[in-house]
């Protein structure tokens, strides 16, 4: 039968403990999933009954199902002697002995409750993908300020005006940057998610750029 096994190093716990909340199998005094020392999902295959829900629900494709022959049999033993198996066949060995190769999960229609959670999450995702847009449009702002030169008294200009361009341009580009580092999915961005994250960085940038420059002026 099936299991499911967390890959440690995708699992981020920092932002989500989904599968934690969301296992059916789960009871309050007997986890199946929970979140072990090492801040990442543990399973405890005894209790797993393989229905691949966390699978699903997990954002960051940090479970997999695999075959376990029982379970009180580590899932790591059976990948290992189907590792071997595979990698050093003996020619004592008949096929029909061979250890089964590890099945794919199980397709489920997404529940009404599993929907909610990734609703949730992709808002808060959104949520988090602006405010860094508007922070580094601020930043960039004041940056070309500081680095366009000092103003002309009469005219309110600045004689290096690009320098606040090439500012913007690094607000913009180094976002994508930001969210692979605090584990936002990028892949799952479109052309359109990155339009509206360039044009909230241009509005913040224009107007605290304008502001410090108008102010300056006036003062
Ligand atoms: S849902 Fe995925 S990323 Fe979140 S805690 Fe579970 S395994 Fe880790
Ligand atoms: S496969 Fe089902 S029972 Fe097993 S850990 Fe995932 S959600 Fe829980």
């Amino acid at each position: 039968m099936q299991v499911a096994y967390i890959r440690k190093e995708k699992c981020n716990t920092t932002m989500c403990n989904r599968c934690v909340k969301f296992c059916p199998a789960s009871r309050k005094d007997m986890p199946v999933i929970f979140i072990g020392r090492n801040k990442k999902a543990t399973v405890v295959e005894e209790l797993c009954n393989g229905c691949g829900k966390c699978v699903r629900i997990c954002p960051e494709k940090a479970i997999e199902m695999k075959f376990v022959k029982d379970k009180s049999a580590p899932a790591e033993t059976v990948e290992a002697e189907t590792e071997t198996n595979q990698t050093a066949p003996s020619k004592q060995t008949a096929p029909s002995q061979a250890a089964p190769a590890p099945t794919p999960a199980p397709k489920h229609k997404e529940t009404p409750e599993e929907k909610k959670a990734r609703k949730k999450s992709e808002h808060v995702n959104r949520v988090i993908r602006t405010a860094i847009a508007c922070i580094l449009g601020m930043l960039a702002g004041l940056a070309s300020f500081y680095l366009a030169g000092t103003m002309d008294p009469v005219t309110g200009t600045q004689p290096m005006p690009v320098m606040g361009l090439l500012t913007l341009v690094l607000a913009i580009v180094i976002q994508k940057t930001i969210f692979m580092v605090i584990r936002i999915d990028v892949s799952k961005l479109g052309k359109k998610d990155w339009f509206y994250q360039g044009f909230m960085t241009f509005v913040t940038w224009f107007l605290s750029w304008t502001m410090m420059l108008s102010t300056s002026f006036s003062a």
